[in-house]
């Protein structure tokens, strides 16, 4: 079968290999197609290589089920479905709380394993996954807009709904960085809490799409960006900020226009400082009350409502589709700025 590899560091090749033997407690998804997140971009930037041998990228994943390992039930050859990336380990006590996003397995900080990000990915004609990751979604949902469900979604989704109590009748909610995750998280916004939302690019063309998904308002992001925000909600600032970008420069207007006991959201990866101290509030920093999550991918029942949300159309993943063999120019495209929402490979 065909799959796109990461082969060394910065270097992606399509490549002949095998298909994939299921265990007992695996399912052989044949892609319908798979996304590609910023994070996979940022893995590609990576001095050195994630994993020895060469790596199938690709953890937003959709398709049909081929064959099913000896020990599993309740999936049959033909299901449609996506795959939730958290391989958690399902026995520690985060899991059985359902917190697998934060699962312990791997250790306090790390994540626990994601296809594509250590074991192989969707970015091929086929991938082996563990039964308990595979998601149905019937026969509606096409797979280009359905895969990106799986991080796009599922993401903007957890951090939403760890900030619902500050998402009242008359809140102000800013999303910052309006590409695969933001586009998706003001129709979540939107769809799912009363708040007007406000969206911040650099570019013109993610705030257009940002107005088309349900912003109220969009910003472009310069020095005026925080004292805009801050105006438009009488100098309160907004009751929820979620930062799809994570630079300095982005933790920094996080800072700056969330309100007190509000929910300040880092999401992006950008390795971005907010510069948060523990002095007396009243100058320029954290206000009082607010909160800051560092908020990672989401839980499977987050997975599960992002899906319904798609199904019921009040969340509908804008996509551009490329052949896998055009996976480099998608993603020297996304790197450039010039996907509209989220670029998705058909296998
Ligand atoms: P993307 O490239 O599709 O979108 C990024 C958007 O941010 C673009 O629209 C870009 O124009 C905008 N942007 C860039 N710099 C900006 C700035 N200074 N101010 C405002 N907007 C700016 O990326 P994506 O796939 O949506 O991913 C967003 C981020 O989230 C990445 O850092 C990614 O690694 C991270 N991520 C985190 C998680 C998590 O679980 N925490 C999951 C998936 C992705
Ligand atoms: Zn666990």
């Amino acid at each position: 079968m065909r799959a796109l590899q990461l082969t060394g560091p910065g270097t992606l090749e399509l490549r002949e290999i095998p298909i994939p033997e299921i265990g007992p407690a695996e399912v052989l998804l044949r892609v319908g197609a798979a996304g590609i997140c910023h994070s996979d971009s940022y893995v590609l930037s990576l001095p050195f290589a994630m994993r020895e041998d060469p790596l199938t990228m690709g953890h937003e994943i959709a398709g049909t089920i081929e064959a099913v390992g000896s020990e599993v039930d309740g999936l049959a050859v033909g299901d449609r479905g996506i795959v939730y990336l958290c391989w958690s380990c399902g026995v520690c006590r985060e899991c059985v709380r359902g917190r697998e996003n934060v699962c312990l397995a791997a250790g306090r900080t790390a994540m626990p394993p994601c296809p594509g990000l250590g074991p192989d990915g969707g970015m091929a004609e086929y991938v082996a996954i563990p039964a308990n990751s595979f998601v149905a979604i019937g026969d509606e949902l096409d797979f280009a807009e359905a895969a990106p469900l799986a991080d796009a979604a599922l993401t903007p989704y957890h951090a939403i709904r760890g900030a619902m109590d500050q998402l009242q009748p008359g809140a102000t909610a800013v999303a910052i960085g309006i590409g695969g995750l933001g586009h998706v998280a003001v129709q979540i916004l939107t769809a799912v809490t009363p708040a007007r939302v406000i969206a911040v690019d650099i570019a013109q063309d993610k705030l257009d799409l940002a107005a088309d998904c349900g912003a109220a308002l969009g910003i472009l992001a310069t020095d005026e960006t925080a004292a805009r925000i801050l105006e438009r909600t009488g100098g309160r600032g907004a009751e929820a900020v979620f930062d799809f970008v994570g630079t300095d420069s982005t933790a920094a207007l996080a800072v700056q226009v969330v309100a007190p006991d509000g929910a300040y959201r880092m999401v992006g990866l950008g390795g971005g400082v907010p510069g948060i101290d523990a002095g007396p509030a009243g100058g320029p920093g954290l206000p009082w009350g607010a909160t800051v999550r560092k908020s990672y991918a989401g839980t499977r029942s987050d997975l599960a409502a992002s899906v319904e949300l798609a199904q019921r159309g009040k969340v509908r993943v804008e996509v551009e589709r490329f052949a896998l063999e055009e996976g480099r120019t998608a993603f020297e495209r996304l790197d450039r700025g010039e996907i509209r929402g989220r670029a998705v490979l058909i296998p």
